[in-house]
C-alpha cells in the first residue's frame, strides 16, 4: 500500500508524538510510523530538563554547553532557551498531559527505591517534594499488593525513616478463587510476603501494568481496602499503578500519593496514550507496529520510506527513532550506525564521516577523524558516565540530517538519537526529546 503525506515522522515516542501533534494542528497531513514501545513506557513518569536546574542557573548552564548540544541548537535561531521551555509546558497542558512542577518549580521525585532525584515535571499524583530534607508529612502508610515485582516498599520505608518519617506497611493480595470483577482482593495484614507469593497465579500477573488494569477496573474496592485499615498515618502512599488516580483520590479519606515503580511505567504509558490521542484528535495518522526498513533517496532528498507491507511518501520526513534503547542507533563491533538512512554519526568531537562537510553548520567543524576504538566507548566502572551515550546523529542548527558530510534537504532529526548530549549524565532526556520535537514540528 502506498500513501502520501505532507510530513512523515518515523518513531512514536515523546519526540515524534510532540512533533506530530504540532504539525497536525497546523493543518499538515501528518503520519507517524512506529514500532514497539517507546522509552516513555519504561520511564519514571518525571521529565528531566537539565540536572534539576532552574531560572538563572539553568540558563547559565545551557550557555556553557557545547555547540552541537541540542539545547544550543535550539538557541541558535533568535529564540532564547526559556521560551522553548515555556512553550513545552504549555504544549503539555494543551495536549491534556497533567504534570506537576515546572521550570520555575523544579522539585524532587521519589525513585522506586526511595531515593530523591531533582527533576522538571512529574506526572500528576506522584509524590513530589520542594525540599528533599523537608517532607510535608511526619507519618506515611505504604500500601502495596503482595508479590508485585516492580515495587519495594521496604526500601521506600527505609528512606523515609531516614528523613524522620514514621512508616507503616500494609500488604494486600489477590484472592485466587473469587471472580476478579466482584471481590478482586482482600486485605492482608501481618502475613509474610512468601505466603502471598505462593498464592499468586503467574509471575506475569504481578507486573505493574497488569496490576494497573485490575485496579482501574476495581477502584472502589481498592479505596475500601485503604479506608478500612486503621492506619494512624497522615498520608497514604501507593505504587504508581493507578490510571484513574483522581477517582481513587476522591474516594480515599486521607491525602494520597503515588511512588514510581520499576519499569514498566504506568504514568509513562498514560502520558504516551494521552499524546497519541491528541495526535489523532489533531487529524494525524498513526501507523503502529510497523518498522521502517528502507528509504528511497533522490539526490539529497528523501522521497519515501518502506516498511514490510507498505511505503509512505512525503514532502518532509522527521527521524525520531531514539537512541540505542529503541534501535535508532545500532552498534557493531567497530562502529555505530543510524539504522534507516545510514546518516553521519558523531562521538564527542569526531564524526563517522572521514571527509570535509559541504555545509556551514556547527557540525562541520567536527569532521576531523574516524570514530575512536571500541575500548574508548565504555568506562569499566558501571556507575560512571558511559562514553557511548555521546554517540548521536549529526545535524545542522536546524536539526537537518547530514549524510556523507552533506545536508539532506528534507530530513530532520529529533529526540534521543541526536548528537551532543548524554541524557543520563546531564539529566536532560525528556527535555531534549520534547523541546526538539516541538521546535521542528513548528518549523516544518
Ligand atoms: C529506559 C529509559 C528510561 C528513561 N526514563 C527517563 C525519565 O524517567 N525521565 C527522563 O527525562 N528521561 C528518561 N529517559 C530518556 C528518554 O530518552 C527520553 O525521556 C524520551 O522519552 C525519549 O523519547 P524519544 O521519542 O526521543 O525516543 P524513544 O522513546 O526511544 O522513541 C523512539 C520510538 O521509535 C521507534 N522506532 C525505532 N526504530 C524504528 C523504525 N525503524 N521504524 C519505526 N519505529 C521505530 C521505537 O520503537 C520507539 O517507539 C529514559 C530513557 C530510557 C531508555
Amino acid at each position: 500500500m502506498k500513501q502520501n503525506f505532507d510530513i512523515v515522522i518515523i518513531g512514536g515516542g515523546l519526540a515524534g508524538l510532540s512533533c506530530g501533534i504540532v504539525a497536525a494542528k497546523k493543518g499538515k497531513r501528518c503520519a507517524i510510523i512506529s514500532t514497539g514501545e517507546s522509552a516513555l513506557s519504561f520511564s519514571s513518569g518525571s521529565f528531566d530538563l537539565l540536572g534539576g536546574l532552574s531560572d538563572g542557573e539553568l540558563l547559565a548552564a545551557v550557555n556553557g554547553l557545547p555547540a552541537n548540544h541540542p539545547y544550543k541548537k535550539l538557541c541558535a535561531a533568535e529564540e532564547n532557551f526559556e521560551s522553548h521551555v515555556w512553550r513545552a509546558e504549555n504544549f503539555l497542558n494543551m495536549a491534556g498531559v497533567s504534570m506537576n512542577g515546572g521550570y520555575k518549580k523544579p522539585h524532587y521525585r521519589v525513585t522506586p527505591v526511595g531515593n530523591f532525584a531533582k527533576t522538571w515535571l512529574s506526572a500528576q499524583g506522584l509524590l513530589t517534594l520542594e525540599n528533599e530534607n523537608v517532607l510535608p508529612f511526619k507519618s506515611a502508610a505504604i500500601f502495596s499488593p503482595a508479590g508485585l515485582l516492580d515495587f519495594y516498599p521496604t526500601f521506600v520505608a527505609e528512606q523515609l525513616n531516614g528523613k524522620c518519617v514514621t512508616t507503616e506497611k500494609f500488604t494486600f493480595y489477590l484472592k485466587d478463587k473469587k471472580p476478579l470483577g466482584r471481590t478482586p482482593f482482600s486485605l492482608l495484614v501481618g502475613r509474610g510476603l512468601s505466603s502471598s507469593l505462593r498464592r499468586k497465579r503467574s509471575p506475569v500477573e504481578m507486573r505493574s501494568v497488569n496490576m494497573a488494569e485490575l485496579f482501574d477496573r476495581n477502584i472502589s474496592t481498592l479505596a475500601k481496602i485503604i479506608n478500612r485499615q486503621k492506619s494512624k498515618s497522615e498520608v497514604i502512599l501507593i505504587p504508581a499503578l493507578i490510571g484513574l488516580f483522581d477517582v481513587l483520590k476522591s474516594k480515599v479519606k486521607k491525602p494520597l500519593y503515588m511512588i514510581a515503580t520499576m519499569p514498566p511505567s504506568v504514568p509513562g504509558i498514560a502520558i504516551a496514550n494521552t499524546l497519541k490521542k491528541a495526535f489523532l484528535t489533531a487529524g494525524g495518522t498513526l501507523i503502529e507496529n510497523k518498522e521502517v526498513i528502507g528509504s528511497t533517496l533522490n539526490g539529497q532528498k528523501v522521497e519515501g520510506v518502506q516498511y514490510a507491507d507498505g511505503a509512505v511518501f512525503a514532502d518532509k520526513f522527521v527521524l525520531a527513532t531514539g537512541g540505542f534503547f529503541s534501535k535508532g542507533l545500532k552498534s557493531t563491533l567497530d562502529t555505530v550506525k543510524e539504522s534507516i538512512f545510514d546518516l553521519d554519526i558523531s562521538f564527542g568531537g569526531v564524526s563517522s564521516f572521514d571527509g570535509v562537510s559541504s555545509f556551514d553548520g556547527v557540525s562541520s567543524a567536527l569532521t576531523v577523524s574516524l570514530l575512536p576504538e571500541r575500548e574508548q566507548w565504555f568506562s569499566k566502572k558501571v556507575l560512571d558516565p558511559q562514553p557511548y551515550m555521546k554517540f548521536g546523529i549529526r545535524t545542522d542548527n536546524n536539526f537537518k540530517a547530514i549524510k556523507n558530510g552533506t545536508l539532506l534537504e528534507n530530513l530532520y532529526v529529533i529526540g534521543a538519537g541526536l548528537e551532543g548530549f548524554d541524557a543520563l549524565e546531564e539529566g536532560c532526556g525528556a527535555g531534549v526529546s520534547l523541546l526538539t520535537g516541538l521546535c521542528v514540528g513548528e518549523r516544518l
